[in-house]
């Protein structure tokens, strides 16, 4: 058993990130308000510590004002504890000074590093799925299955969304493996190939909507900027580019799954772009996005279902290399099928790709007996 930690993006209503908003809002408020004491209390001599603030807090700052009423009050508890443990960084010297981690704690503002924490009174909580009760916020839901026990959650919003963060005790459960090694080749026409031969397509709906986005991208290029209708195609935009992205999340995490459910190892090619490198840098952009995303999946899905994953150097020449005997041609993106003229190999570029990743780990693969 073992420590990990999780931050996941939340799947929100308009409501909930109101909710969400009030809380960053309130923690903001009382870190600010605490740390403002602090000093004064500092000017007057005083050895201020999280506790003492919490009661004056509790006794004198909070009835006077009702709006706190409606929001958990685990959120200032947590915040006053954050901000004791800025100033125990602060004092602590040595090796957490040269770090960089002790600065003196500083004024938060609205709309940076909004974030807040709240548990459950003492009571653990239960993460399993895709929708998940959290203490007095009620339910939430994620993009991505989340299977833990937790003691505290904290939220924080970057940009526009809201991302979950937890830590919990992790036993990993392995599941039976149907093959030892498997080699993944992500490509572009394709959303993978595997060694075994099995082709993972590209999601239909993701072709549609990629469709939908570069009409809309056009549209935005013709209209006057900072007009009106200008902000409307920008945020239409936005939203386009949101709808690409969970799209190709999900088919991500099927495919993810897959591998680590059912393969002993899984070799990847570290930073696979070289068939992204040729189209226009939008799709790269997006491209390795998808590759980081991809890589962070399989690391804890790896773990959660007792897989190996194995990352080869990107340098290795996957495509270029001829998977049965070892021949190395140069190979133009156009080519679409590996032909080798030493030993008479035609086979797709992709999964001749997949197959050289898989030897590359070295294993006998297909033992018998
Ligand atoms: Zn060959």
């Amino acid at each position: 058993m073992s420590m990990k930690s999780i931050r996941t993006k939340l799947k929100l209503n308009n409501k909930q990130k109101t909710l969400m908003a009030q809380h960053a809002g309130y923690s903001r408020w009382v870190y600010n308000w605490g740390l403002s004491l602090w000093n004064a209390a500092y000017r007057d001599s005083y050895q201020p510590n999280a506790r003492k603030l919490r009661e004056v807090f509790t006794n004198h700052t909070k009835p006077l004002y009702p709006w706190m009423k409606s929001l958990s009050s685990k959120v200032y508890q947590y915040a006053l504890i954050n901000l004791g443990e800025a100033f125990k960084r602060f004092f602590s010297f040595g090796m957490l000074r040269k770090q960089g981690l002790g600065k003196y704690p500083r004024f938060k503002k609205k709309g940076k590093h909004d974030s807040f924490t709240i548990d459950n009174c003492g009571k653990p909580i239960e993460l399993n799925g895709w929708s998940h009760k959290l203490p007095f916020i009620g339910m939430v839901k994620t993009y991505e299955p989340i299977e833990a026990t937790t003691q505290k959650i904290t939220i924080s919003r970057q940009a526009d969304d809201w991302y979950l963060s937890l830590a919990f005790e992790f036993t990993p459960t392995s599941t039976e493996k149907i093959t030892d090694v498997v080699g993944v080749d992500l490509g572009v026409k394709t959303l993978a190939t595997l060694s075994t031969g099995e082709v993972f397509n590209s999601v239909k709906p993701y072709r549609k909507a990629q469709n939908k986005l570069a009409k809309l991208q056009r549209q935005v290029s013709r209209k006057v900027k900072h007009s009106r209708n200008w902000y409307k195609a920008v945020i239409k935009l936005a939203k386009q580019h949101r709808r690409v992205a969970n799209i190709r999340k999900d088919a991500l995490h099927k495919l993810t799954t897959y591998l680590a459910k059912n393969h002993g190892s899984v070799v990847i090619e570290d930073l696979n772009v070289s068939g992204m490198l040729a189209n226009h840098k939008l799709a790269k952009s997006i491209a390795d996005q998808g590759f980081y995303e991809f890589r962070r999946q399989l690391e804890y899905k790896c773990q959660w279902y007792g897989s190996e994953l194995v990352v080869v150097d990107k340098f290795f020449p996957s495509s270029k290399t001829c998977s049965n005997c070892g021949h190395v041609q140069d190979m133009p993106l156009s080519l679409r099928t590996y032909d080798c003229p030493d030993c008479g190999l035609s086979i797709d570029r992709d999964l001749n790709a997949s197959i050289n990743l898989r030897n590359a780990v070295g294993s006998t693969v297909n033992a018998c007996g």
